[in-house]
């Protein structure tokens, strides 16, 4: 489903933050990309969904094939139409719009019956939403931010959602509870996940296999069961001995 071939990316043309990175996606499998702070991994998620450019980043070298296409160079657009969606780091909402209003942006697309239809769906996901949708999102506590998030990626019914750092800043119970809805919807709709996390602990729950970067490199690859039998993996990630 996803492929990304040696990947290299660039910031302001000299800084290399990711250097040679190698990974695949299967059809409706679910993959954690764990990795420390400054690793390269919202640079991934930002190549991925052809939005490099907007951060003075490029790729320098490497390929991205999305459902057989390359897509390396399509931009944002073509990438959300091959039907990859990427939820970035630090829960991009419109802060003085309504939840229902992010909603209805994300989905501006669709036909109005298929909108309402989708819409809905998202408040089946998270019936917090529906009970703050007409909530400005600026006024949502952290975890209701990361729910609208997830709800807008959702609106437009990727096969593939990449989600970075959704656990950032949010307490354990409520990272408990968010995973367990993202691991649900993944089963349920069978679309492919994409999993960015410091938080290894949670990320490894749902995860089918693993991939660990640091300094733009993959320096671990792996089934979960691997991962978790992996010495290094475990003491450096999972604080474990
Ligand atoms: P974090 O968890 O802190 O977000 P990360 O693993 O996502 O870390 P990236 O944000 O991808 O790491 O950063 C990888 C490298 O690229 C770091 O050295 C970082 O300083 C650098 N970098 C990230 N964004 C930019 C940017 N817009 N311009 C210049 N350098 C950047």
């Amino acid at each position: 489903m996803l492929k990304v071939e040696n990947l290299k990316a660039l910031y302001r043309g000299v800084i290399l933050a990711l250097d040679g990175v190698s990974l695949e996606l299967a059809r409706g499998e679910a993959v954690a990309v764990l990795g420390p702070n400054g690793a390269g991994k919202s640079t991934l998620v930002r190549a991925l969904a052809g939005l490099l450019p907007s951060y003075e980043g490029r790729v320098s070298d490497g390929r991205i094939e999305l459902g057989g296409r390359d897509v390396t160079a399509a931009g944002a657009l073509a990438v959300h139409r091959q039907g990859l969606t990427a939820v970035l780091e630090g829960r991009p909402i419109f802060r003085y719009l309504t939840v229902r209003e992010n909603l209805r942006a994300a989905g501006h697309r669709l036909p109005a019956g298929e909108l309402a239809a989708r819409m809905d769906e998202v408040f089946h996901w998270f019936p917090r939403l529906a009970e703050r949708s007409h909530e400005q999102g600026g006024y949502l506590s952290g975890g209701e931010q990361q729910m609208l998030v997830l709800g807008m990626a959702l609106i437009t019914d990727p096969k593939v959602l990449v989600v970075d750092e959704p656990s950032l800043g949010l307490a354990p119970l409520l990272v408990e509870e968010l995973f367990e809805v993202l691991a649900r919807m993944h089963r349920e709709k069978g679309m492919a996940l994409l999993l960015v996390e410091q938080n290894a602990r949670a990320a490894m729950k749902l995860a089918h296999r693993v991939y660990v970067l640091e300094h733009g490199r993959v320096v671990f690859e792996g089934e979960r069961e691997a991962a978790e039998r992996d010495a290094d993996v475990m003491e450096f990630y999972l604080g474990a001995g």
